[in-house]
């Protein structure tokens, strides 16, 4: 179904022969333009007509990438489902509105027909042109709406099931995207808090490493025993400290193990 509402929109905007590039743009990475016009038959140019006018309503995204040896960019596309199905759905709306309002005026008003020339008129024209047509000199004969009036609410019903299909689409769709959004976010937060972690650690490793230079400098053992007495109530998880300070031996061996 998505895909036929993607191909109704290429349809609407570039033409019912290009409808096929849905088939190539629906994907999820970006397409080199070479291969889409390969694989459409066309010539780059073409392709890229194509493309253009597609963009030209925002409907398809592109990156470029440089070719190093011979200096150019390539493009490469995708469309934007979202707001294809967006566009598609302002189209319905659109439709379904002048629909109505021919439906309202064929309720309200009465209409009349030049046989000969196949002309319609409204009543309040007819009259003042004394029921005779300009072309021909034929008399207007009343024309019975029934059978058109049918036909514009048949269609006005297919065109509001279709409208309640896309919005159906994008409800999906927004979803998709929400979803990929909030996947990022929880990246970037992940990747934050990383760093914070290592900026933390490193921090310690610092500040053990100007404690021990610190021990060092004291003669007194009475003195380093506060101090892991200090460290012991600062954090109650971190056995490796207690070795500090006790002795010299004791010491030496931490710094070893790093
Ligand atoms: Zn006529």
């Amino acid at each position: 179904m998505l895909k036929k509402f993607l191909k109704e929109v290429i349809t609407i905007v570039v033409g019912k022969n290009a409808e096929e590039i849905v088939e190539l743009l629906y994907t999820k990475k970006h397409v080199n333009e070479f291969i889409i016009s390969k694989k459409l038959d066309l010539t780059i140019n073409q392709t890229r007509n194509i493309l253009y006018k597609i963009s030209d309503h925002g409907l398809v995204s592109s990156i470029r990438k440089k070719d190093k040896r011979k200096g150019w960019y390539t493009y490469f596309w995708k469309i934007e489902v979202l707001k294809s199905l967006e566009f598609l759905r302002n189209d319905l709306m659109k439709k379904i509105e002048q629909l109505e309002n021919q439906v309202r005026s064929r309720e309200t008003k009465r209409f009349y027909v030049c046989d000969t020339c196949h002309i319609e008129i409204t009543e309040e024209n007819a009259l003042s042109n004394n029921f005779t047509c300009n072309e021909c000199g034929s008399i207007f004969v009343f024309k019975d709406n029934t059978k058109v009036l049918k036909e514009m609410k048949r269609a006005l019903e297919k065109l509001k099931s279709d409208l309640e299909l896309v919005n159906s689409e994008i409800g999906t769709e927004s979803k998709k995207v929400e979803e990929g959004k909030m996947k990022v976010i929880k990246k970037e937060e992940k990747e934050k808090k990383k760093v914070r972690e290592t900026k933390r650690l490193e921090r310690k490793v610092a500040k053990d490493k100007l404690k021990k230079t610190d021990k060092k400098t004291k003669t007194s053992v009475k003195k380093s025993k506060t101090a892991v007495k200090k460290n012991k109530m600062k954090s109650k998880s971190k056995p490796a400290k207690k070795l500090k300070g006790k002795t010299s031996k004791g010491k030496s061996k931490t710094k070893g193990k790093k």
